[in-house]
Protein backbone atom coordinates (compact mmCIF):
# COMPACT_ATOMS: atom_id res chain seq x y z
CA UNK A 1 0.00 0.00 0.00
CA UNK A 2 0.87 3.47 -0.69
CA UNK A 3 2.23 5.82 2.04
CA UNK A 4 0.65 5.96 5.36
CA UNK A 5 -0.42 8.49 7.67
CA UNK A 6 -0.44 9.00 11.44
CA UNK A 7 -3.77 10.72 13.28
CA UNK A 8 -4.47 10.49 16.70
CA UNK A 9 -7.82 9.93 16.01
CA UNK A 10 -9.23 8.40 12.62
CA UNK A 11 -13.35 8.71 12.22
CA UNK A 12 -14.77 6.27 9.59
CA UNK A 13 -17.67 8.41 8.16
CA UNK A 14 -18.63 12.17 7.67
CA UNK A 15 -22.31 11.78 8.71
CA UNK A 16 -23.91 13.62 11.90
CA UNK A 17 -21.86 11.36 14.41
CA UNK A 18 -18.60 11.06 12.76
CA UNK A 19 -18.43 14.71 11.99
CA UNK A 20 -18.90 15.82 15.24
CA UNK A 21 -16.80 13.59 16.74
CA UNK A 22 -14.12 14.97 14.16
CA UNK A 23 -14.82 19.02 15.26
CA UNK A 24 -14.88 18.15 19.26
CA UNK A 25 -11.71 16.30 18.53
CA UNK A 26 -9.80 19.00 16.89
CA UNK A 27 -10.96 21.17 19.42
CA UNK A 28 -9.45 19.46 22.03
CA UNK A 29 -6.10 18.97 20.26
CA UNK A 30 -6.09 15.90 18.52
CA UNK A 31 -5.31 15.15 15.07
CA UNK A 32 -8.07 13.84 12.90
CA UNK A 33 -7.91 11.95 9.70
CA UNK A 34 -12.18 11.76 9.12
CA UNK A 35 -12.64 9.42 6.16
CA UNK A 36 -15.83 9.92 4.05
CA UNK A 37 -17.02 7.81 0.92
CA UNK A 38 -19.83 9.49 -0.22
CA UNK A 39 -20.76 13.58 1.19
CA UNK A 40 -20.15 15.18 4.41
CA UNK A 41 -23.31 15.75 6.68
CA UNK A 42 -24.26 11.92 5.62
CA UNK A 43 -28.20 10.90 5.55
CA UNK A 44 -29.13 13.52 7.97
CA UNK A 45 -27.98 16.59 5.66
CA UNK A 46 -28.47 14.51 2.34
CA UNK A 47 -31.11 12.20 2.38
CA UNK A 48 -32.66 12.67 5.41
CA UNK A 49 -33.59 14.98 8.45
CA UNK A 50 -32.93 18.29 6.10
CA UNK A 51 -34.85 17.00 3.21
CA UNK A 52 -37.81 15.56 4.59
CA UNK A 53 -38.52 19.01 6.67
CA UNK A 54 -38.28 21.56 4.09
CA UNK A 55 -40.34 19.01 2.10
CA UNK A 56 -43.16 19.08 5.11
CA UNK A 57 -42.40 22.75 4.92
CA UNK A 58 -43.78 23.25 1.69
CA UNK A 59 -46.43 20.96 2.43
CA UNK A 60 -47.81 22.84 5.32
CA UNK A 61 -47.32 26.38 2.68
CA UNK A 62 -49.51 24.29 0.45
CA UNK A 63 -52.32 23.66 3.62
CA UNK A 64 -52.04 27.36 4.27
CA UNK A 65 -52.74 28.32 1.04
CA UNK A 66 -56.08 25.58 1.33
CA UNK A 67 -57.11 27.26 5.28
CA UNK A 68 -56.48 30.66 3.84
CA UNK A 69 -59.45 32.12 3.66
CA UNK A 70 -60.61 31.14 7.32
CA UNK A 71 -58.41 33.44 8.08
CA UNK A 72 -59.73 36.19 5.80
CA UNK A 73 -57.27 35.68 3.51
CA UNK A 74 -58.25 35.25 -0.36
CA UNK A 75 -56.05 32.71 -1.73
CA UNK A 76 -56.11 29.38 -2.77
CA UNK A 77 -54.29 25.95 -3.45
CA UNK A 78 -53.75 24.83 -6.99
CA UNK A 79 -51.26 22.57 -7.45
CA UNK A 80 -47.90 21.52 -6.57
CA UNK A 81 -44.72 22.21 -8.76
CA UNK A 82 -42.27 19.37 -7.70
CA UNK A 83 -39.33 20.63 -9.78
CA UNK A 84 -39.77 24.22 -7.26
CA UNK A 85 -40.51 22.17 -4.39
CA UNK A 86 -37.21 20.25 -5.05
CA UNK A 87 -35.19 22.88 -5.78
CA UNK A 88 -36.24 24.41 -2.68
CA UNK A 89 -35.06 21.69 -0.56
CA UNK A 90 -31.90 20.69 -2.33
CA UNK A 91 -31.25 24.51 -2.31
CA UNK A 92 -31.21 24.16 1.12
CA UNK A 93 -29.25 21.31 1.22
CA UNK A 94 -26.44 22.42 -0.93
CA UNK A 95 -26.10 25.71 1.64
CA UNK A 96 -25.99 23.42 4.27
CA UNK A 97 -23.31 21.52 2.69
CA UNK A 98 -21.19 23.89 2.00
CA UNK A 99 -21.44 25.58 5.63
CA UNK A 100 -20.43 22.00 6.50
CA UNK A 101 -17.87 22.10 4.07
CA UNK A 102 -16.15 25.14 5.07
CA UNK A 103 -16.13 24.30 8.96
CA UNK A 104 -14.74 21.28 8.28
CA UNK A 105 -11.83 22.58 6.75
CA UNK A 106 -11.48 25.67 8.69
CA UNK A 107 -10.81 23.68 11.67
CA UNK A 108 -8.15 21.82 10.28
CA UNK A 109 -9.69 18.23 10.11
CA UNK A 110 -7.70 16.34 7.14
CA UNK A 111 -10.97 14.58 5.21
CA UNK A 112 -9.71 11.33 3.57
CA UNK A 113 -12.41 10.96 0.65
CA UNK A 114 -13.17 7.51 -0.15
CA UNK A 115 -14.25 4.01 1.22
CA UNK A 116 -12.77 3.12 3.98
CA UNK A 117 -12.05 -0.55 5.78
CA UNK A 118 -10.66 -1.08 8.95
CA UNK A 119 -7.80 -3.33 8.85
CA UNK A 120 -6.31 -3.45 11.85
CA UNK A 121 -6.97 -2.36 15.59
CA UNK A 122 -5.27 0.55 14.53
CA UNK A 123 -5.40 0.86 10.71
CA UNK A 124 -8.21 2.30 8.15
CA UNK A 125 -7.38 1.33 4.48
CA UNK A 126 -8.61 3.74 2.37
CA UNK A 127 -8.99 2.40 -0.97
CA UNK A 128 -5.71 1.22 -1.00
CA UNK A 129 -3.95 3.90 1.51
CA UNK A 130 -3.71 2.39 4.94
CA UNK A 131 -4.24 5.40 7.77
CA UNK A 132 -3.53 5.04 11.03
CA UNK A 133 -4.76 6.19 14.42
CA UNK A 134 -4.12 5.96 18.01
CA UNK A 135 -7.87 5.98 18.24
CA UNK A 136 -10.07 5.09 15.81
CA UNK A 137 -14.31 5.98 16.28
CA UNK A 138 -16.75 4.00 13.59
CA UNK A 139 -19.50 6.36 12.50
CA UNK A 140 -20.74 4.18 9.06
CA UNK A 141 -24.56 4.87 9.98
CA UNK A 142 -27.32 3.20 8.12
CA UNK A 143 -29.40 2.08 5.01
CA UNK A 144 -33.44 1.97 4.21
CA UNK A 145 -34.01 -1.79 5.26
CA UNK A 146 -36.59 -3.58 3.79
CA UNK A 147 -38.62 -6.82 4.39
CA UNK A 148 -37.02 -10.57 3.61
CA UNK A 149 -38.07 -11.10 -0.08
CA UNK A 150 -39.32 -7.14 -0.79
CA UNK A 151 -37.58 -5.96 -3.55
CA UNK A 152 -36.79 -2.56 -4.18
CA UNK A 153 -36.43 -1.17 -7.32
CA UNK A 154 -39.35 0.32 -10.04
CA UNK A 155 -42.56 1.68 -8.23
CA UNK A 156 -41.22 0.15 -4.99
CA UNK A 157 -39.52 2.74 -3.15
CA UNK A 158 -37.26 3.46 -0.44
CA UNK A 159 -37.49 7.27 1.01
CA UNK A 160 -34.40 8.04 -1.02
CA UNK A 161 -35.72 7.66 -4.14
CA UNK A 162 -39.18 9.62 -1.80
CA UNK A 163 -37.03 12.57 -1.72
CA UNK A 164 -35.84 12.45 -5.57
CA UNK A 165 -39.33 12.18 -7.25
CA UNK A 166 -39.98 14.27 -9.55
CA UNK A 167 -43.80 13.88 -9.62
CA UNK A 168 -46.63 13.81 -7.25
CA UNK A 169 -48.19 10.33 -7.29
CA UNK A 170 -52.06 9.88 -7.01
CA UNK A 171 -52.10 7.42 -4.76
CA UNK A 172 -49.18 5.72 -2.74
CA UNK A 173 -49.15 2.98 0.01
CA UNK A 174 -46.66 3.36 2.59
CA UNK A 175 -45.29 0.31 4.44
CA UNK A 176 -44.39 1.06 7.63
CA UNK A 177 -46.30 3.54 10.27
CA UNK A 178 -43.27 4.70 11.82
CA UNK A 179 -41.52 7.91 11.97
CA UNK A 180 -40.31 8.23 8.38
CA UNK A 181 -43.56 6.48 6.98
CA UNK A 182 -45.70 9.11 8.95
CA UNK A 183 -43.53 12.30 8.18
CA UNK A 184 -43.98 11.03 4.21
CA UNK A 185 -47.54 10.51 4.63
CA UNK A 186 -48.28 13.74 5.85
CA UNK A 187 -46.16 15.60 2.95
CA UNK A 188 -47.72 13.46 0.26
CA UNK A 189 -51.18 13.77 1.71
CA UNK A 190 -51.02 17.95 1.65
CA UNK A 191 -49.70 17.03 -1.82
CA UNK A 192 -52.99 15.91 -2.45
CA UNK A 193 -52.24 12.19 -2.65
CA UNK A 194 -54.44 9.84 -1.64
CA UNK A 195 -52.40 7.61 0.97
CA UNK A 196 -52.61 4.32 2.85
CA UNK A 197 -50.33 3.56 5.73
CA UNK A 198 -49.58 -0.37 6.22
CA UNK A 199 -48.46 -1.50 9.78
CA UNK A 200 -47.93 -4.72 11.57
CA UNK A 201 -47.66 -3.34 15.37
CA UNK A 202 -51.04 -2.71 16.84
CA UNK A 203 -50.78 1.33 15.79
CA UNK A 204 -49.05 4.27 14.02
CA UNK A 205 -45.54 5.49 15.48
CA UNK A 206 -45.89 2.56 18.07
CA UNK A 207 -42.94 4.03 19.96
CA UNK A 208 -44.83 6.57 21.56
CA UNK A 209 -47.24 7.08 24.89
CA UNK A 210 -50.68 5.22 24.00
CA UNK A 211 -52.65 8.44 24.64
CA UNK A 212 -50.61 10.81 22.50
CA UNK A 213 -50.72 7.85 19.91
CA UNK A 214 -54.61 7.43 19.97
CA UNK A 215 -54.87 11.07 19.39
CA UNK A 216 -52.35 11.17 16.61
CA UNK A 217 -54.28 8.68 14.42
CA UNK A 218 -57.58 10.64 15.06
CA UNK A 219 -55.60 13.67 13.62
CA UNK A 220 -54.58 11.64 11.04
CA UNK A 221 -58.24 9.81 9.90
CA UNK A 222 -59.32 13.36 10.49
CA UNK A 223 -57.15 14.54 7.46
CA UNK A 224 -58.36 11.66 5.66
CA UNK A 225 -54.67 9.45 5.77
CA UNK A 226 -55.89 6.53 5.43
CA UNK A 227 -54.22 3.64 7.60
CA UNK A 228 -54.46 -0.14 8.10
CA UNK A 229 -52.96 -1.02 12.02
CA UNK A 230 -52.44 -4.84 13.21
CA UNK A 231 -52.09 -5.73 9.49
CA UNK A 232 -48.99 -7.69 7.74
CA UNK A 233 -47.97 -7.30 4.33
CA UNK A 234 -47.67 -10.48 2.18
CA UNK A 235 -46.76 -9.19 -1.01
CA UNK A 236 -46.61 -6.69 -3.77
CA UNK A 237 -47.02 -7.17 -7.39
CA UNK A 238 -45.38 -4.41 -9.97
CA UNK A 239 -47.76 -3.46 -13.56
CA UNK A 240 -47.71 0.10 -15.59
CA UNK A 241 -49.91 1.33 -13.70
CA UNK A 242 -48.52 0.87 -10.15
CA UNK A 243 -48.73 -1.55 -7.91
CA UNK A 244 -51.16 -4.11 -6.34
CA UNK A 245 -50.33 -4.85 -2.61
CA UNK A 246 -51.57 -8.08 -0.58
CA UNK A 247 -51.84 -8.50 3.09
CA UNK A 248 -51.48 -11.50 5.14
CA UNK A 249 -55.69 -11.02 6.16
CA UNK A 250 -56.53 -11.31 2.63
CA UNK A 251 -56.77 -7.21 1.78
CA UNK A 252 -55.65 -5.31 -1.35
CA UNK A 253 -54.74 -2.63 -2.59
CA UNK A 254 -53.85 -0.58 -5.46
CA UNK A 255 -51.85 2.32 -6.13
CA UNK A 256 -49.24 4.61 -8.27
CA UNK A 257 -45.99 3.61 -5.34
CA UNK A 258 -45.18 1.79 -2.71
CA UNK A 259 -43.09 3.47 -0.26
CA UNK A 260 -41.19 1.15 2.21
CA UNK A 261 -40.12 2.51 5.53
CA UNK A 262 -39.57 -0.89 7.85
CA UNK A 263 -36.76 1.08 9.57
CA UNK A 264 -32.99 1.33 9.04
CA UNK A 265 -30.09 -1.19 8.90
CA UNK A 266 -27.02 -0.56 10.29
CA UNK A 267 -23.72 -0.21 7.36
CA UNK A 268 -21.35 -2.93 9.03
CA UNK A 269 -21.03 -5.48 6.11
CA UNK A 270 -17.80 -6.16 4.65
CA UNK A 271 -15.80 -3.48 6.35
CA UNK A 272 -13.26 -5.66 8.62
CA UNK A 273 -15.54 -5.12 11.44
CA UNK A 274 -15.64 -8.38 12.35
CA UNK A 275 -12.21 -9.56 11.11
CA UNK A 276 -11.17 -6.89 13.58
CA UNK A 277 -12.95 -8.87 16.62
CA UNK A 278 -15.55 -7.01 17.06
CA UNK A 279 -19.31 -7.57 18.28
CA UNK A 280 -22.16 -7.84 16.05
CA UNK A 281 -25.53 -8.32 16.60
CA UNK A 282 -27.64 -8.35 13.56
CA UNK A 283 -25.49 -6.18 12.19
CA UNK A 284 -25.31 -3.51 14.70
CA UNK A 285 -22.27 -2.73 16.84
CA UNK A 286 -22.07 -3.29 20.09
CA UNK A 287 -20.57 -1.21 22.28
CA UNK A 288 -20.41 -0.65 26.25
CA UNK A 289 -22.30 2.33 27.64
CA UNK A 290 -19.17 4.20 27.07
CA UNK A 291 -19.40 3.16 23.54
CA UNK A 292 -16.17 1.34 23.53
CA UNK A 293 -16.32 -2.05 21.38
CA UNK A 294 -14.16 -3.79 23.90
CA UNK A 295 -11.38 -3.79 21.48
CA UNK A 296 -8.19 -1.82 21.15
CA UNK A 297 -9.38 2.03 21.33
CA UNK A 298 -12.02 1.49 18.87
CA UNK A 299 -15.71 2.89 19.60
CA UNK A 300 -18.62 3.13 18.00
CA UNK A 301 -21.16 5.91 17.58
CA UNK A 302 -24.75 7.38 15.65
CA UNK A 303 -26.54 4.51 13.88
CA UNK A 304 -24.41 1.64 13.98
CA UNK A 305 -25.16 1.03 17.81
CA UNK A 306 -28.29 -0.26 19.14
CA UNK A 307 -30.91 2.10 20.19
CA UNK A 308 -32.57 5.73 18.96
CA UNK A 309 -31.34 6.46 15.30
CA UNK A 310 -31.82 10.34 16.01
CA UNK A 311 -28.91 12.62 14.48
CA UNK A 312 -28.63 14.47 17.36
CA UNK A 313 -28.11 11.20 19.39
CA UNK A 314 -25.35 10.96 17.01
CA UNK A 315 -23.92 14.21 17.72
CA UNK A 316 -23.91 13.89 21.13
CA UNK A 317 -21.88 10.37 20.95
CA UNK A 318 -19.50 12.06 18.86
CA UNK A 319 -18.63 14.68 21.39
CA UNK A 320 -18.32 12.32 24.24
CA UNK A 321 -16.37 9.55 22.51
CA UNK A 322 -13.88 12.63 21.71
CA UNK A 323 -14.22 13.45 25.62
CA UNK A 324 -13.92 9.82 26.65
CA UNK A 325 -10.58 9.85 24.72
CA UNK A 326 -9.12 13.21 26.29
CA UNK A 327 -10.10 11.60 29.57
CA UNK A 328 -12.71 13.88 30.62
CA UNK A 329 -15.44 11.62 32.19
CA UNK A 330 -18.16 13.34 30.05
CA UNK A 331 -21.46 12.06 31.06
CA UNK A 332 -23.18 8.99 29.40
CA UNK A 333 -25.49 9.55 26.47
CA UNK A 334 -28.59 7.82 27.68
CA UNK A 335 -31.68 7.42 25.21
CA UNK A 336 -33.90 7.76 27.67
CA UNK A 337 -32.78 11.28 27.99
CA UNK A 338 -33.03 11.92 24.20
CA UNK A 339 -36.03 14.05 22.44
CA UNK A 340 -38.09 12.52 19.55
CA UNK A 341 -39.45 14.86 17.09
CA UNK A 342 -41.83 13.46 14.53
CA UNK A 343 -42.57 16.08 12.27
CA UNK A 344 -45.69 15.28 10.69
CA UNK A 345 -49.04 17.41 10.66
CA UNK A 346 -49.86 17.28 14.05
CA UNK A 347 -46.31 16.84 15.36
CA UNK A 348 -45.25 14.52 17.97
CA UNK A 349 -42.73 15.10 20.75
CA UNK A 350 -41.58 13.42 23.91
CA UNK A 351 -38.84 13.00 26.04
CA UNK A 352 -38.54 10.03 28.85
CA UNK A 353 -40.86 7.10 29.77
CA UNK A 354 -44.35 6.97 28.56
CA UNK A 355 -46.73 6.20 30.83
CA UNK A 356 -46.78 2.61 30.35
CA UNK A 357 -43.31 2.02 30.86
CA UNK A 358 -43.00 4.69 33.81
CA UNK A 359 -46.00 2.13 35.30
CA UNK A 360 -43.24 -0.89 34.29
CA UNK A 361 -40.41 0.95 35.61
CA UNK A 362 -41.73 2.41 39.22
CA UNK A 363 -45.10 0.45 40.14
CA UNK A 364 -48.42 1.14 39.00
CA UNK A 365 -49.44 3.02 42.02
CA UNK A 366 -46.01 4.90 41.99
CA UNK A 367 -47.07 6.85 38.90
CA UNK A 368 -49.09 10.17 38.28
CA UNK A 369 -50.22 11.49 34.98
CA UNK A 370 -51.65 14.83 33.49
CA UNK A 371 -52.92 15.41 29.95
CA UNK A 372 -53.63 19.33 29.32
CA UNK A 373 -55.60 19.65 26.54
CA UNK A 374 -54.57 22.46 23.65
CA UNK A 375 -58.10 23.18 23.54
CA UNK A 376 -57.69 25.68 26.72
CA UNK A 377 -54.75 27.53 24.86
CA UNK A 378 -55.01 30.77 23.44
CA UNK A 379 -52.18 30.66 20.78
CA UNK A 380 -53.68 26.98 19.65
CA UNK A 381 -57.10 28.50 18.90
CA UNK A 382 -55.66 31.36 17.09
CA UNK A 383 -53.35 29.62 14.58
CA UNK A 384 -56.40 26.92 14.40
CA UNK A 385 -54.86 23.60 15.51
CA UNK A 386 -55.15 21.49 18.97
CA UNK A 387 -53.49 18.85 20.27
CA UNK A 388 -52.06 17.78 24.18
CA UNK A 389 -49.71 18.12 26.40
CA UNK A 390 -49.06 14.75 28.59
CA UNK A 391 -46.98 14.70 31.88
CA UNK A 392 -45.69 11.10 33.53
CA UNK A 393 -43.83 11.97 37.26
CA UNK A 394 -42.76 9.32 39.79
CA UNK A 395 -45.59 9.92 42.48
CA UNK A 396 -44.35 12.52 45.01
CA UNK A 397 -41.02 12.34 42.66
CA UNK A 398 -40.11 14.20 39.64
CA UNK A 399 -41.31 14.30 35.67
CA UNK A 400 -40.05 11.24 33.96
CA UNK A 401 -41.89 12.00 30.90
CA UNK A 402 -43.23 14.65 29.00
CA UNK A 403 -45.17 14.04 26.03
CA UNK A 404 -46.84 16.86 23.52
CA UNK A 405 -48.71 16.47 20.09
CA UNK A 406 -49.67 19.16 18.30
CA UNK A 407 -48.71 21.88 15.49
CA UNK A 408 -45.18 22.65 15.68
CA UNK A 409 -44.79 20.94 19.11
CA UNK A 410 -41.14 20.19 18.01
CA UNK A 411 -40.25 23.69 18.87
CA UNK A 412 -41.30 23.27 22.58
CA UNK A 413 -39.03 19.81 23.74
CA UNK A 414 -35.82 22.32 24.24
CA UNK A 415 -37.75 22.89 27.71
CA UNK A 416 -39.46 19.59 28.21
CA UNK A 417 -35.89 17.76 27.89
CA UNK A 418 -34.49 20.09 30.25
CA UNK A 419 -37.09 19.28 32.73
CA UNK A 420 -36.78 15.61 32.56
CA UNK A 421 -32.67 15.71 32.39
CA UNK A 422 -32.64 18.00 35.64
CA UNK A 423 -35.14 15.59 37.31
CA UNK A 424 -37.58 18.69 37.73
CA UNK A 425 -40.26 18.21 40.57
CA UNK A 426 -43.87 19.70 39.15
CA UNK A 427 -43.56 22.17 41.54
CA UNK A 428 -39.87 23.23 40.37
CA UNK A 429 -42.01 23.77 37.25
CA UNK A 430 -45.00 25.20 37.85
CA UNK A 431 -43.98 29.22 39.43
CA UNK A 432 -41.15 29.50 36.12
CA UNK A 433 -43.48 31.97 33.77
CA UNK A 434 -44.35 30.89 30.13
CA UNK A 435 -44.98 33.79 27.74
CA UNK A 436 -48.77 34.70 26.74
CA UNK A 437 -50.22 33.87 24.31
CA UNK A 438 -47.60 30.88 23.30
CA UNK A 439 -48.37 27.07 22.72
CA UNK A 440 -45.82 26.87 25.66
CA UNK A 441 -47.77 28.08 28.33
CA UNK A 442 -49.65 24.20 28.19
CA UNK A 443 -46.25 23.05 29.47
CA UNK A 444 -47.35 25.97 32.20
CA UNK A 445 -50.36 24.56 32.71
CA UNK A 446 -49.73 21.05 33.21
CA UNK A 447 -47.36 21.68 35.83
CA UNK A 448 -49.33 24.03 37.50
CA UNK A 449 -51.98 20.98 37.42
CA UNK A 450 -49.62 18.21 38.75
CA UNK A 451 -48.44 20.62 41.64
CA UNK A 452 -51.84 20.63 42.41
CA UNK A 453 -53.01 24.09 41.01
CA UNK A 454 -54.75 23.93 38.13
CA UNK A 455 -55.16 27.76 36.69
CA UNK A 456 -57.49 26.94 33.70
CA UNK A 457 -57.37 22.75 33.36
P1 LIG B 1 -24.99 8.73 8.67
O1 LIG B 1 -25.57 10.08 8.73
O2 LIG B 1 -25.71 7.71 7.86
O3 LIG B 1 -23.51 8.92 8.15
C1 LIG B 1 -22.69 7.84 7.85
C2 LIG B 1 -21.66 8.31 6.84
O4 LIG B 1 -20.66 7.31 6.73
C3 LIG B 1 -22.23 8.52 5.46
O5 LIG B 1 -21.89 9.81 5.00
C4 LIG B 1 -21.58 7.43 4.62
O6 LIG B 1 -21.31 7.84 3.29
C5 LIG B 1 -20.30 7.20 5.38
N1 LIG B 1 -19.72 5.87 5.19
C6 LIG B 1 -20.33 4.68 5.37
N2 LIG B 1 -19.48 3.67 5.12
C7 LIG B 1 -18.31 4.25 4.81
C8 LIG B 1 -17.03 3.72 4.46
N3 LIG B 1 -16.82 2.41 4.38
N4 LIG B 1 -16.05 4.59 4.20
C9 LIG B 1 -16.25 5.93 4.26
N5 LIG B 1 -17.43 6.46 4.58
C10 LIG B 1 -18.45 5.64 4.84
N6 LIG B 1 -32.89 12.10 12.62
C11 LIG B 1 -33.24 13.16 13.39
O7 LIG B 1 -32.66 13.35 14.46
N7 LIG B 1 -34.22 14.02 12.99
C12 LIG B 1 -34.90 13.86 11.84
O8 LIG B 1 -35.78 14.65 11.52
C13 LIG B 1 -34.57 12.75 11.02
N8 LIG B 1 -35.21 12.54 9.86
C14 LIG B 1 -34.85 11.49 9.06
C15 LIG B 1 -35.54 11.28 7.87
C16 LIG B 1 -35.18 10.24 7.05
C17 LIG B 1 -35.93 10.02 5.74
C18 LIG B 1 -34.10 9.38 7.41
C19 LIG B 1 -33.69 8.27 6.50
C20 LIG B 1 -33.43 9.57 8.60
C21 LIG B 1 -33.80 10.62 9.44
N9 LIG B 1 -33.15 10.83 10.66
C22 LIG B 1 -33.53 11.88 11.46
C23 LIG B 1 -32.08 9.94 11.15
C24 LIG B 1 -30.70 10.54 10.93
O9 LIG B 1 -30.53 10.84 9.57
C25 LIG B 1 -29.63 9.54 11.40
O10 LIG B 1 -29.90 9.17 12.72
C26 LIG B 1 -28.24 10.13 11.34
O11 LIG B 1 -27.93 10.55 10.04
C27 LIG B 1 -27.21 9.09 11.82
O12 LIG B 1 -25.93 9.62 11.77
P2 LIG B 1 -24.66 8.67 11.58
O13 LIG B 1 -23.49 9.57 11.68
O14 LIG B 1 -24.75 7.51 12.47
O15 LIG B 1 -24.81 8.08 10.11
Amino acid sequence: SATAQEFDILVLGGGSGGYAAALRAVQLGFTVGLIEKGKLGGTCLHNGCIPTKALLHSAEIADGARDSEKYGVKASFESIDMAAVNAYKDGIIAGKYRGLQGLIKSKGITVIEGAGKLASQNTIDVDGTVYTGKHIILATGSFSRSLPGLEIGGKVITSDQALTMDFVPKTAIILGGGVIGCEFASVWKSFGVDVTIIEALPSLVPNEDASIVKNFERAFKKRGIKFNTGTRFKSVQQNDNGVVVSLEDGKTFEADLMLVAVGRGPVTQNLGYEEAGLTLDRGFVITNERLHTGVGSIYAIGDIVPGLQLAHRGFQQGIFVAEEIAGLKPVVVADLNIPKVTYSDPEIASVGYTEKAAREKFGDDRVETHEYNLAGNGKSSIIGTGGIVKLVREKDGPIVGVHMLGSRMGEQIGEAQLIVNWEAYPEDVAPLIHAHPTQNEALGEAHLALAGKPLHG
